[in-house]
């Protein structure tokens, strides 16, 4: 039976048609990262028995989803948007409260899924295949996309509403139904988006949502039998079980994990613009984005002057809550992840590295009560350094000087991940050859390594993920599976290749 929504702080998850208490019945907190006194909520610390009962409920509501014409499905997802964005004010709220990023920040992650919901309801009436000729008479030929079943999606907390929208929204219109495991450190976004979609109609069973911790509700989502496919966006090391464990059933697997992402600048370049670009590539979200930039590769021409600018500039960025008008820079997630900064300033300066600001965390009556960690600057990194070579995931950005384009790019290739990668240079054919050469899948000339729009593909090569991208119509190549078509309309025994 459909039980009551509840309207107190303590959250279920979404079973088919029932709001439902892990059946652990074990909880955890969701705290505010810039005041962990401010409780947000008291979410199920679900296990495998909750994640089995969502998986059945979606398996149940698939038989019905997928009969639904793709341009009525798309009209959900056209409502969801409409939906969303007269919710946008109070979600954005919710989403630097729990998430810590500054409000316009939190406004940009709402806004992204909009535009995927109104994006993906367009494809309703799309989602081509082809028509095509066959080698035989009287012979009809064509392929089109089915959906391809039941979905596992494991997100993390960086963008927690944006991107559960990237996977939710084209599965859906593809004909799929969901299950989604949302991040332990911000489930009440990802609950708003599914929230709006049944407000927008969409009917129960094809969405569902556990909420829980990785090992014990991931972990048995993405172990899950009954899965068709399984999508997941966070760490390499969490990416690399998922993809595992998907291997070993046979499954499609989407993965999406880290970045070390190189912004280039050329002794050509705009300096102020590819100054106020680092500032934003490398601090804004705290840093804690996939495509943050965390090398900025300076022509030694340049170097001193950039340097110098940088600096001034991110000692005067405002560290603190993201709610207050006049903040720049939220807080880091939470105190792991501000052990793990603190603990890359340690390698880095081991390593041989020059901290010019910041490198700890921040003290004082103004930060005691959340997560906060100046924004920090190394020079004199080479690219060989651990601080050059892993993922941070913080406000930490290392300089690396260069003496020719060649050496740049050799040095921005020069990384396990492949995500994101730029370039500031006023030589169009040096802007060119960047485009070319640079081993990442997101690249931007005169721009920071952060930005991508939703009707583009997202995603990387090499270590960053396995070959998949979301976004745009990329998308809709994992969430649906080509069938190719034959209508032989001649009446007789037609045999292809020998005929
Ligand atoms: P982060 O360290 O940035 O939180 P994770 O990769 O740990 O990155 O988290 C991304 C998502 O993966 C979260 O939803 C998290 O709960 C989930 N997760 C973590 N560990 C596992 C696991 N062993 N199996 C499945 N999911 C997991």
């Amino acid at each position: 039976m459909a039980s009551a929504k509840p309207t107190h702080k303590r959250y279920r998850n979404l079973i088919g048609d029932r709001w439902a208490p892990a059946r652990t019945h074990h909880t955890f907190e969701n705290r505010n990262p810039a005041n962990t006194s401010d409780l947000i909520g008291v979410f199920p610390a679900s296990g495998a028995m909750d994640v089995a009962d969502a998986v059945a409920a979606a398996k149940m509501a698939f038989h019905s989803w997928r009969l639904v014409p793709a341009p009525k499905r798309a009209e959900v997802l056209f409502r969801a948007g409409e939906l969303l964005a007269a919710r946008k004010e109070r979600y954005a709220h919710d989403m630097t409260r729990e998430m810590g990023k500054v409000l316009v920040e939190s406004r940009g992650d709402v806004q992204e899924a909009i535009d995927t919901a109104f994006y993906m309801a367009g494809e309703g009436r799309r989602l081509f295949g082809q028509t095509t000729q066959s080698e035989l008479p009287n012979k009809f030929a064509m392929s089109t996309r089915m959906p391809v079943g039941v979905c596992g999606m494991i997100t993390p907390w960086n963008f927690p509403m944006a991107i559960p929208s990237w996977k939710l929204l084209p599965a859906l219109v593809c004909g799929n139904t969901c299950v989604i495991k949302p991040a332990e450190d911000a489930p009440l976004s990802t609950l708003h988006l599914v929230e709006t979609l049944l407000d927008a109609g969409l009917p129960k069973g094809v969405v569902n949502i556990v909420f829980g911790f990785g090992p014990e509700a991931g972990g048995p989502l993405g172990e899950h039998p009954d899965l068709d496919a399984i999508s997941f966006t966070g760490s390499s090391e969490t990416g690399r079980k998922v993809g595992q464990n998907a291997a070993a059933g046979l499954k499609p697997c989407s993965l999406e994990m880290g970045g070390k992402n190189a912004m280039i600048v050329m002794d050509d370049a705009n300096l102020e613009l590819a100054v106020e670009g680092a500032l934003w590539g490398a601090f804004g979200t705290t840093g804690q984005r996939c495509t943050a930039t965390s090398r900025i590769l300076l022509h030694r021409e340049i170097a001193v002057a950039f340097t110098r600018q940088l600096v001034e500039k991110a000692k005067k960025l405002r560290v603190g809550d993201g709610l207050k008008k006049n903040t720049q820079l939220g807080p880091q997630i939470n105190g792991q992840h501000i052990a793990t900064s603190e603990r890359y300033v340690q390698i880095a300066l081991a390593e041989g590295a020059k901290l010019l600001t910041g490198g700890k965390r921040l003290h004082g009556k103004a930060y005691a009560t959340g997560h906060f960690f100046a924004p920090t600057i190394f020079s004199g990194v080479t690219p060989a350094m651990r601080i050059a070579q892993e993922e941070v995931f913080g406000p930490v950005v290392s300089l690396l000087e260069f003496d020719s384009f060649e050496q740049a790019i050799a040095i921005a290739n020069g990384v396990s991940y492949g995500l994101s990668a730029s370039i500031y240079t006023r030589d169009v054919n040096r802007g060119y050859r960047a485009m070319r050469d640079l081993e990442a899948g997101i690249v931007y000339i005169n721009a920071p390594t952060i930005g991508a729009e939703v009707h583009l593909p997202f995603g990387g090569v090499k270590q960053t993920g396995n070959g998949h991208r979301e976004g745009g119509n990329a998308a809709l190549d994992f969430y649906s599976s080509w069938k190719s078509i034959y209508v032989d309309y001649s009446d007789r025994l037609q045999r292809a290749q020998i005929d």
